[in-house]
């Protein structure tokens, strides 16, 4: 194998380009639709720093980041507020994201050939094995795509049927999320919990949070399951505003509507030619949208086999797979689960549940760092006690609940060498768990 070719310059891209261009071994060329200055999102987004510590890449520049804040979770009735307790050394990182994907181009550009402005249209096949990509009138042959092109990539849904690679994600699977920074509010006091999320805002399908920048400007973002017509959005941004009166009409940064997915990874991400990476795999933690150190998890994983397997065919590729459902895919599985539940769950069955504390800093942080929420037999009891009164109701989160380690179970059976048959049933019994 020789040639490499990335379509889009995801974290993901970046990074595994450039540990397979310092190899020496390929020549790898990264394509990516936005000029070089537009690039990513211009906004800061949070990161554990351990995707970076654990993965030996370097931190982002001193200045371009800031450690965030806890969490504090609200159910729809906004009776309550269950703040986290993250000690402050293992909180994430909120990161500029342009200047962390520049600071990883420059370090990359010497071993990579970056080019932007660059859309990538259609695979090229030859027989059912990717040879390449279409961008405009230009041809880019490789002997590995790799399919780093977001959610909705095009590219994926052009693989063949038989290739056992889900091409579009279900409208259930898919955050569509308004994202601003708004100037302060004159004269409006500051939030004692300063990370707000809202969960099922106004009952609907979907989140909104108010988050006040360290900056001064409010972070807000209003995100429902599938779409966001103009009234939900109007409504949202209204009430979010009554509650939280710092959040002023002046956009600062952003202002954009964003497709985020939510579900657990492709139970296929590997064909002939071609892998898919990030986003497109659906990499990011079903309960909230985090995706990028999955991502960069995904590109040290993909950037090994490759060195070690050397061969872009998916019997080889398959072991990419195997090591992310193992480290991560297969949680995130059983966190779709739970996030299914939640999604479909009466408002007022979730209020009560953080009402009474059933559901508490302990679950709500384990959804939101992509960890399965555990139940052993005396947490049930004690979460009896307090509300013996819905047991219905509590029966069935513990159901939920199992079901969810279930999956994650699932998720850890995925076979460990590629065989046709073998993969094809493993991917049948995961996608019947969300049928
Ligand atoms: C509003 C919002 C808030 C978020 N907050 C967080 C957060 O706090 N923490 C977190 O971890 N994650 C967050 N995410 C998710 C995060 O953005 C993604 O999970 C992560 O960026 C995925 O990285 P990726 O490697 O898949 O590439 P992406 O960042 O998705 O990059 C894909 C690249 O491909 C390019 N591209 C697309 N199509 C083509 C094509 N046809 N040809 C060429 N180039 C193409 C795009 O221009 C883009 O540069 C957030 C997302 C949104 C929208």
């Amino acid at each position: 194998m020789k040639k490499i070719l990335f379509v889009g310059a995801g974290m993901a891209a970046l990074v595994a380009a450039e540990k397979l261009g310092r190899s020496g071994k390929y020549e790898v060329t990264v394509l990516e639709k936005n000029a070089r200055e537009n690039i990513s999102y211009d906004w800061h987004d949070d990161v554990n720093r351990a995707a970076f510590e654990k993965n030996g890449l370097p931190m982002p520049l001193e200045g371009t980041y800031f450690v965030k804040r806890n969490w504090t979770f609200i159910p729809p009735s906004e009776s309550v507020e269950v703040t986290l307790d993250i000690p402050e050394e293992e909180l994430d990182l909120s990161i500029e994201r342009r200047k962390l994907a520049q600071q990883y181009i420059s370090r990359a550009e010497d071993v990579v050939d970056f080019r932007f402005s660059t859309q990538a249209d259609s695979l090229i096949f030859e027989g059912d094995r990717v040879v390449g990509v279409r961008a405009g009138e230009e041809k880019f042959y490789a002997d590995l795509v790799v399919d780093n092109s977001g959610a909705m990539s095009k590219l994926r849904a052009q693989l063949p049927e038989d290739s056992g690679v889900t091409k579009q994600p279900n409208d259930d699977e898919i955050f569509v999320a308004y994202r601003a920074f708004m100037k302060s509010a004159d004269g409006a006091p500051s939030p004692k919990n300063t990370n707000r999320a809202y969960l099922k805002h106004l009952g609907e399908t979907g989140i909104s949070w108010s988050i006040l920048d360290p900056s001064g400007s409010v972070n807000v973002l209003i995100g429902r399951v599938g779409s966001l017509p103009k009234e939900t959005f109007i409504g949202a941004f209204r009430a979010l505003k009554a509650s939280n009166p710092n959040i002023s009409d002046e956009i600062v940064r952003g202002g954009i509507i964003c497709k985020i997915p939510i579900r657990h990874p492709l139970s296929r991400m590997v064909a002939d030619g071609y892998v898919a990476i990030g986003d497109s795999a659906f990499m990011t933690i079903p309960m909230i949208g985090s995706g990028i150190q999955n991502s960069i998890d995904a590109a040290c994983i993909l950037a090994d086999v490759i060195l070690k397997n050397d061969s872009p065919l998916k019997q080889a590729l398959w072991e990419y797979q195997v090591r992310y459902y193992l480290e991560k895919g297969a949680d995130h599985m059983g966190v779709d689960v739970l996030k299914r539940w939640l999604l479909s769950a009466y408002p007022k069955d979730l209020d009560w549940l953080f009402e009474k504390g059933v559901v508490g800093e302990k679950e709500m942080e384990a959804g939101a760092t992509g960890q399965l929420v555990k139940l052993s037999f005396s947490d049930l009891l004690s979460k009896l006690k307090k509300g013996i009164s819905r047991l219905p109701l509590l029966l069935k989160l513990n159901g939920v609940i199992q079901k969810s380690a279930r999956a994650a179970k699932i998720g850890r059976r995925i076979p460990k060498t590629f065989d046709e048959k073998a993969v094809c049933r493993w991917q049948r019994r995961v996608e019947s768990l969300y049928r």
